[in-house]
């Protein structure tokens, strides 16, 4: 479940990093790793990045481009205190995961307040570009092999599955749009009272707004009244866009859990899952990632997460 349109995000980052998240096939990639990793979303990169780190010999198997799916084209708000109904543990976890994020140097992270219209003030949230995130965790996730998918070539010490809403039971719809630059400087995200729409201003100054909850929507394309629904937001949101054009439309599919929480999990065959991030993967990769690591170093996963709260 890709999603359509193209994201402002393929616009927004360096050829470099484009050419990081679609590397050249490995002459022979390592038959036996320590840890495959099977789908190269954010939350297989930060896994293999995390496992990498701590010496462990990882493979990346994506059958498309990196972060080609929901990854590559979300809104990229890092804002762990917008959502109170996801519960204190999860926001333990998300709080820790900002934390993570704010420690790496290699992709740039901006930490600003968020307005929930019309005037309450959040402190300390932030943003990223998600490509140019994916494209860091790229750089120290291992062996990737892209556009690949036959994993029984391998005989790998563990597998985990971060292969995004091929394993949630239901995925969410959502349309974002993006805006020519803006001279106007937002200085805040800001956000629709109900947190359901979200105005984000990048560094090149476009504005990102989005996303729609469409669950009964399972067609990828992106539906013009439903861009014009966000531009209408957008502009009650921040008045000064009225006269900026929409540049880029497009669309992508939440992975959902049935209460919006993720699942990072061992299977009694000792494989991990890990999904489920819902509106928050960018958010939360970076303690997914640490989390993964820290279990196959014989830690206890988080109950919380855990695929058995639904049997
Ligand atoms: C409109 C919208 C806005 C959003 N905004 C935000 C936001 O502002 N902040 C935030 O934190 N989150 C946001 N999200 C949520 C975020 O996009 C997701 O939670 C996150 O991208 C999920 O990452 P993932 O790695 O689990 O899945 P994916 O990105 O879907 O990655 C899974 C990967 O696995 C690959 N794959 C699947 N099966 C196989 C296989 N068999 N073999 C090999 N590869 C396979 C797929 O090709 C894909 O690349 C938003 C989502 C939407 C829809």
């Amino acid at each position: 479940m890709k999603g359509a349109g193209r994201p402002v995000w393929d616009d927004e980052t360096s050829p470099a990093d484009l050419e990081a998240l679609d590397p050249p096939p490995p002459d022979e990639p390592p038959r036996t790793p320590d840890v495959l990793v099977v789908g190269g979303g954010i939350i297989g990169l930060s896994i293999a990045a995390a496992c990498t780190s701590r010496g462990m010999r990882v493979v990346v198997v994506e059958r498309e481009r990196l972060a080609g799916g929901a990854s590559g084209r979300a809104a990229g708000g890092l804002a762990p205190d917008a959502h109170p109904q996801a519960g204190p543990i999860w926001h333990t976890f998300a709080r820790r995961s900002l934390q993570l994020h704010l420690a790496q140097d290699d992709y740039a992270v901006e930490t600003l307040d968020l307005r929930v219209a019309p005037d309450a003030i959040v402190r300390d949230q932030a943003r990223v570009n998600p490509l140019e995130m994916a494209a860091a965790l790229a750089r120290r996730a291992g062996v990737i092999s892209t556009h690949a998918e036959d994993i029984d070539a391998f005989s790998a010490g563990v597998t985990v599955y971060a292969t995004g809403a091929e394993r949630t039971s239901h995925v969410v719809k959502g349309h974002l749009i993006a805006t020519s630059p803006a001279a106007l400087r937002m200085g805040e995200i800001v956000s629709s009272a109900d947190a359901g729409f979200l105005a984000i201003q990048l560094p090149s100054g476009r504005i990102v707004c989005g996303g729609t909850k469409e669950p009964d929507d399972t067609d990828a394309r992106v539906i013009g009244s439903t861009v014009d629904r966000v531009r209408t937001k957008l502009v009650e949101l921040v008045p000064q866009a009225s006269d900026l054009d929409v540049t880029h439309t497009w669309t992508c599919f939440r992975p959902k859990t049935s209460d919006e929480l993720p699942i990072i999990d061992r299977a009694d065959d000792g494989s991990f899952i890990v999904t489920g991030f819902y509106s928050t993967g960018i958010l939360m990769a970076p303690v997914a990632g640490e989390l993964v690591a820290d279990a196959l170093e014989g830690a206890e996963l988080p109950a919380a997460f855990s695929a058995k709260r639904f049997r």
